[in-house]
């Protein structure tokens, strides 16, 4: 989010609880949404659970404050692909149509999103942790349009990780960034970005998760996982975390850092970016170096 934007909200949230405040059926307010929580509901409206539902319709305050936010926080990528596929429920969908009806460059995203949807990589259905069982074959995912592939697999060892490699034929270079969430019960998630390289006659990526780690974020279950190729027009404010810390670290692979320093030069020149993004792309070379 803009800070001017955001500094502005705050002034105008300031004057309205003090507007509201005579209301005694607000009372005092344990659990009331904080500007935090509000734009991580904003940025995905699966996140919201029934009781925060519950609360927020009852108070006036946080009500407003959510339906404020949810015009300046952009959606996530992953609540776009879902919104794109049919498969957010009815009051996510009312939500998120609510901003794209707003604001432009989110319809336009979602436009994309929509005519990309046969591409994106999906587990059929949830699989415990590890996944697959110790013992089992690899796991794989083909999209609609079967031009890409994903495996996952364990990797054993005394630590044992999550290995998802990905593969396609043919993206353009501004497209080989692939956002990667995984979903766990209790809508817990995990978020990667990888970029594919040429090898051989294909693009791949590979991306290794710490199994303790994963289960200790999403649970027992992994209940979903989406892989799609993302141009840097999809990216928001809310990705910047989860974007640096994908970046290979000075021990990683010198191919997979030069792919990401070809993407990031790729994506740096294209004009349809936000500001924030466009600062995140010129920050994230020199974490690389
Ligand atoms: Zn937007």
């Amino acid at each position: 989010m803009h800070t001017d934007k955001l500094l502005h909200t705050l002034a105008d949230a300031r004057r309205e609880v003090q507007a509201i405040r005579p209301d005694p059926s607000l009372g005092p307010h344990p659990g009331g949404l904080t500007f935090t929580r509000a734009a991580y509901l904003a940025a995905d409206p699966r996140h919201w659970t029934a009781g925060a539902h519950g609360h927020a319709d009852g108070r006036r305050l946080c009500a407003r404050l959510a339906e404020r936010l949810r015009g300046l926080v952009h959606p996530s990528w992953s609540a776009l692909a879902d919104h794109a596929a049919g498969r957010l429920d009815a009051r996510a969908a009312r939500l998120l149509t609510e901003h794209t009806a707003q604001c432009g460059g989110c319809a336009r995203r979602l436009a994309d999103m929509k005519s990309k949807r046969d591409g994106v990589l999906r587990l059929e259905q949830p699989c415990p942790l590890p996944c697959p069982a110790a013992g089992r074959p690899p796991v794989e995912l083909t999209s609609a349009d079967r031009r890409w592939q994903a495996l996952l697999s364990e990797d054993g060892g005394a630590e044992g990780r999550l290995v998802l490699e990905v593969r396609t034929r043919e993206v353009p270079p501004s497209r080989r960034l692939v956002g990667v969430r995984l979903r766990g019960a209790g809508g817990h998630e995990r978020t990667r970005f990888l970029v594919l390289r040429e090898d051989g006659e294909a693009l791949r990526a590979r991306a290794a998760f710490d199994l303790c780690t994963l289960r200790e974020a999403l649970g027992a279950r992994l209940e979903d996982a989406v892989v799609l190729a993302l141009d840097a027009t999809q990216l928001t404010a809310e990705d910047r975390v989860a974007l640096l810390e994908s970046l290979p670290g000075p021990e990683g692979d010198g191919r997979e850092r030069a792919a990401w320093c070809a993407w990031l030069g790729e994506a740096g020149q294209e004009r349809a970016l936000a500001d924030e993004v466009r600062r995140l792309l010129h920050e994230a070379p020199r974490r690389l170096s």
